[in-house]
């Protein structure tokens, strides 16, 4: 692209992003912590980060926002690094049919959740990481900085501590797969390190580069470290198919056809494979938690550039 002016992926970037902009307006942005029910409704970014290093952007694409369940792909990826195969006795990889934080499935599965993607399931690769690492929220946030490749990432304190102060129900789910003996650590410090993970922020455009690794076999575009393994990179994506996307996966899979995790910050991340990563955020959220302009934009550029996987 010429220096200065917008390349044609831009300008694609930006039509989709106008369209949905002209939308009629729906959704909620969360509201379950007052730390995130005061975001700015109307923010709009997409970025799409590809494997030879570029990254096009349009809207509010360099603005930091909570990426929420995002971080539960990072806790994932070095979960799988650390424990390697014995996690999976831990955690399952089905999709769960019941919402994010469903209680009701870890009691007729005795403790052991369906998979990393709802909380159960990432608070029992926090309390892997909890007990693997010295100082497992350090060894977090410096994976994601090195990932992004920038110092300057950091987590929203307010959120951080709002987090802790309504999570109730995450502590419920602790507690309970503790007493199935699914986790080893204090409660206490497996749920302080989750809510800790929840609270990072990133812009679209550092979520889309720190994510490269995924559409490239595990190896990460530009430094050329090999972050996970071949399979594990697969393996990750499989999972992001079928449950990436809370009770919208199937939906998701049948419509877009990627890889694809979303948080309640109204983050989207898409992996399309061999091609690079798309990361869209707009903070108002339809009823399965999935941000209305995420999903729209991310829908209308999977059908324009056919990324279905399938
Ligand atoms: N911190 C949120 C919770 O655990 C994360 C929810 C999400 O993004 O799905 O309830």
């Amino acid at each position: 692209a010429t220096p200065g002016r917008p390349s044609n992926q831009e300008l694609m970037l930006e039509e989709i992003l106008s369209d949905a902009l002209n939308q009629p307006v729906s959704g909620e942005v969360a509201n379950y912590i007052p730390a995130l029910a005061m975001v700015n409704p109307n923010h709009c970014g997409i970025a799409i980060a590809t494997l030879d290093g570029e990254v096009h952007t349009a809207g509010d694409a360099d603005i930091p926002f909570s990426i929420q369940s995002v971080s539960k792909i990072f806790g994932l990826v070095l979960a799988m690094g650390r424990m390697g195969d014995d996690l999976w006795h831990r955690v399952h990889m089905e999709p769960s049919g019941h919402a994010f934080n469903s209680i009701v499935q870890l009691e007729w599965e005795h403790g052991i959740p369906r998979n990393p993607f709802i909380n159960a399931g990432a608070i029992v690769v926090a309390d892997t990481l909890t007990s693997h690492y010295s100082a497992s929220k350090a060894a977090m946030v410096n994976f994601v900085r090195s990932l992004a490749n920038k110092d300057d990432i950091h987590i929203n304190q307010d959120v951080y501590q709002s987090e802790k102060i309504h999570g109730n129900r995450n502590a419920a789910l602790a507690y309970l797969m503790k007493s199935f003996a699914n986790i080893e650590s204090e409660v206490e410090d497996v749920l302080d390190h989750y809510f800790f993970q929840c609270s990072i922020e990133m812009s679209c455009r550092n979520l889309a580069r720190s994510l490269g690794f995924l559409a490239n076999r595990g190896m990460q575009p530009g430094t050329g470290d090999q972050i996970c393994t071949r399979r594990d990179a697969h393996r990750v994506n499989a999972i992001l198919s079928t449950s990436g996307m809370y009770d919208q996966s199937g939906e998701f899979a049948f419509t877009v056809g990627l890889p694809a995790k979303s948080g309640v910050g109204g983050g989207i991340v898409a992996v399309v494979p061999n091609y690079g990563v798309i990361c869209a955020w707009s903070p108002r959220l339809n009823q399965f938690g999935n941000s209305c302009l995420g999903m729209s934009m991310i829908t209308r550029l999977a059908e324009k550039l056919g990324l279905s996987v399938y």
